[in-house]
């Protein structure tokens, strides 16, 4: 599991409904109903930093629409959003073959299938 990074205890989401009229969702939706599609209504924020030192280098800001947030409450679902390509992915926790602790909804990655071919350096 340490592929993924988290960091902190607390799932740093949080609402700003503001000048978001003109966004789309900005994770993962399916081909034939893709993200385009869904009008965004919240902001999913997430401080993104060491680990260790839990210093925050970087702040990511995600809109998300009404279904993707509902689906973040959701216990059934995990999110796995990759900071390097900003690529996310929905995964049941029913059908994952990792084991997901309960109540950690989102995971952080710097690498995921996307890039993993092109990110063989590390970030720096
Ligand atoms: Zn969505
Ligand atoms: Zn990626």
């Amino acid at each position: 599991m340490d592929y993924f990074t988290l960091l902190g205890e607390e799932l740093g989401y949080m609402v700003a409904r503001a000048e978001l009229e003109n966004e789309t969702c900005g994770l993962k939706h399916s081909y034939k109903d893709p993200a385009e599609n869904h009008q965004a209504i919240d902001l999913l924020v997430q401080k993104i930093g060491n680990t260790k030192t839990e210093e925050a280098t970087q702040e990511i800001r995600i809109p998300v629409c009404a279904e993707c947030a509902d689906a973040l409450y959701d216990d059934n679902w995990v999110l796995v959003y990759c900071i390097y390509c900003h690529k996310s992915q929905w995964i049941s926790r029913r059908l994952a073959k990792n084991e997901y602790p309960a109540g950690n909804l989102i995971y952080w990655t710097d690498v995921c299938p996307h890039c993993a071919e092109v990110a063989d350096k590390p970030l720096e």
